[in-house]
């Protein structure tokens, strides 16, 4: 059961045409943030989910998680694109821009507010970060401005942020989230969740660090009364030779050696199919030809992912 809550006629509208490209056929998207260049890791999960479009002969959509730009780098979205189209993985329509869609965010947020289901938040960092967390398990919020009188304005020379009141059901699993940061920043999941109803996205194919997220976004489509629209399947990191995750800020992890020293991006492709046992050791491969080479025998796929 979603939580009852009321549309206003724009945003009704927005979810309507996702839901109508979702009935079409399959769409997925591979949602990289601008925040570097991207690493092997990255690629190959790129690789799994333009795959997994193309194998269903659905839609495959590149979408730029642009909001924080504090963390964007200059030429990210250029260098990003480049390396996709270089391995053969291009996406369908424009590049959507999530920085270009901060008006629908925003018409979420207000009638979220207005609806009560959202309050101002005026705890610190710092604050937050003495509340003890049992190792391995993640930061819920405990509460502490639920249920102080409503004051959306300026205190102490800062506005506050704004939370969720997550329904019980997640309360344990998420706490409140917060949704507007105090310095005016969306939130990844509510963009995100937003996108994915909006965007008409059916399966969502992410890397596995990703896998912890998805009860805050679950928590997100029950407080605005959707269902969550996509199937999320989490592609296993990929690790450097020491065991440790690869950094998009780290550039040596990324195509930028394979450019200098002229290797083709056959080479490449096969590099990142044989690491996930899709060619064999040493293989050359175009995305044509693995396409062509897993058509009917999808399943070699489905045993990547972490949680299916
Ligand atoms: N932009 C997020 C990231 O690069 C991924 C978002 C997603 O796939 O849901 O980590």
């Amino acid at each position: 059961m979603t939580s009852s809550f009321s549309l206003p006629e724009n945003l009704f509208k927005h979810l309507e045409e996702g839901a109508h490209l979702r009935r079409c056929g399959y769409r997925g998207r591979f949602a990289p943030s601008p925040t570097g260049v991207l690493h092997l890791g990255n690629l190959r999960t790129a690789l799994v989910s333009w795959l997994k479009a193309r194998l269903a002969n659905g839609a495959w959509l590149l979408r730029m998680d642009d909001l924080d730009s504090h963390r964007n780098r200059t030429g990210a979205i250029e260098s990003i694109k480049n390396d996709l189209l270089w391995l053969g993985l291009s996406w369908d329509g424009p590049v959507v821009l999530q920085s270009k869609r901060k008006a629908l965010y925003h018409s979420l947020l207000a009638v979220l507010r207005k609806q009560g289901k959202l309050y101002p938040c005026r705890c610190s960092r710092r604050f937050l970060s003495m509340h003890p967390v049992e190792r391995g398990r993640k930061f819920i919020y405990p509460g502490t401005c639920k249920n102080l009188h409503a004051f959306w304005g300026i205190k102490d020379g800062k506005l506050p942020s704004w939370r969720l009141h997550v329904n019980e059901n997640f309360s344990h699993l998420t706490g409140d989230l917060v949704l507007r940061r105090a310095d005016g920043f969306i939130s990844y999941h509510l963009a995100t969740v937003l996108d994915e109803l909006t965007l008409g996205i059916n399966e969502v194919v992410r890397g596995a660090d990703l896998a912890s997220v998805i009860h805050e976004q679950l928590a997100i489509f029950d407080a605005i009364g959707q269902h969550a629209c996509a199937k999320y399947l989490h592609v296993p990191l990929m690790t450097d030779e020491n065991g440790l995750k690869l950094s998009k800020r780290d550039n040596s992890t990324g195509l930028k050696r394979f450019y200098s020293e002229g290797i083709k991006a056959p080479k490449v492709l096969g590099l990142l199919a044989e690491s996930i046992n899709l060619v064999p050791k040493g293989a050359e491969i175009t995305t044509s030809e693995l396409l062509s080479d897993l058509r009917g025998k999808e399943e070699k796929l489905d045993g990547l992912f972490s949680n299916t």
